[in-house]
């Protein structure tokens, strides 16, 4: 079975929401705003890897006025990711590993190589940026890292993830000012995630063996259930009854791949 870190993030927060995505494959309906946040974002990550491969790009930003804004933004704010001087530098760049009978992906949106340093960047295109404490412990942090250690001759304080959230905007000048947030790994971090992957990876071996479906999160953490939209299949607070769930906000959506 294939896993990505929003499958890990949804077996961590709740192993029936797991159930209901993952195994069941249950649809549930989008927000329209969220559908046109996330159409923007498509085009900007395609539109950063025909940069990459070459392609002209020109003819694309000149149709999108915000697009051109958040790259002209970001090469002001960093302008060594739009040189090419590392050994290795390519987007969407993909790998795998297997690890107790399950198969880990991960795609990068750029991964950058030098001798002896690893970065990995990520492009977020969702208006509020996340903090240094979340991202940390996000699934995606700690698998993106993982697997470039474990699938390259990098220990793990070479490697660095960065998250560039192109979006965001000067509160004065609403100028578009796009915000990076650095995080470093390290033996520790990686130590622990092994461990936290062997511990998930483990329980849902034992728990698909059963006829049963994956547990609910307990009753006495029903607050975690508040913006799950499979609240009122779980009969889970607000949702009794004949209440519309809340959808969650874009970010809290993961990125699963079926
Ligand atoms: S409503 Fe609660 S128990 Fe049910 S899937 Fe969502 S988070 Fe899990």
């Amino acid at each position: 079975m294939r896993l990505s870190q929003g499958h890990l993030t949804l077996l961590d927060y709740c192993p029936r929401r797991f159930q209901h995505t993952v195994l069941d494959s249950l649809m549930v309906p989008t927000n329209p705003d969220l559908l046109a946040g996330q159409r923007w974002g498509n085009r900007f990550h395609l539109m950063m890897q025909q940069r990459e491969m070459g392609l002209p790009v020109e003819p694309v930003l000149a149709e999108d006025p915000e697009l051109q804004a958040a790259v002209t933004a970001l090469a002001a704010a960093d302008p060594s990711l739009f040189e090419h001087h590392e050994r290795f530098r390519q987007s969407e760049h993909g790998r795998a590993l297997v690890l107790n009978g399950y198969w880990f992906t991960v795609i990068y949106d750029l991964l950058r190589l030098w001798d002896g340093q690893g970065e990995i960047i990520d492009w977020k295109t969702y208006l509020n940026p996340r903090n240094l404490n979340f991202l940390s412990r996000d699934w995606q942090t700690r698998l993106y890292c993982y697997v470039l250690v474990e699938t390259t001759d990098l220990s793990p304080d070479q490697v660095t993830m960065t998250y560039w959230f192109v979006r965001t905007r000067d509160p004065v000048t609403q100028e578009q000012q796009p915000q990076r947030v650095q995080i470093p790994y390290s033996a520790q971090r990686h130590a622990q995630t092994h461990i936290d992957l062997l511990r998930l990876t483990d329980y849902l071996t034992q728990a698909m063996a059963t006829s049963n479906p994956l547990p609910q999160i307990p009753e006495t953490q029903v607050e975690k259930c508040a913006h799950c939209p499979f609240m009122m299949r779980c009969q889970r607070g607000s949702a009794r009854g004949d209440e519309t769930p809340e959808l969650p906000p874009l970010e809290a959506i993961p990125e699963v791949v079926l």
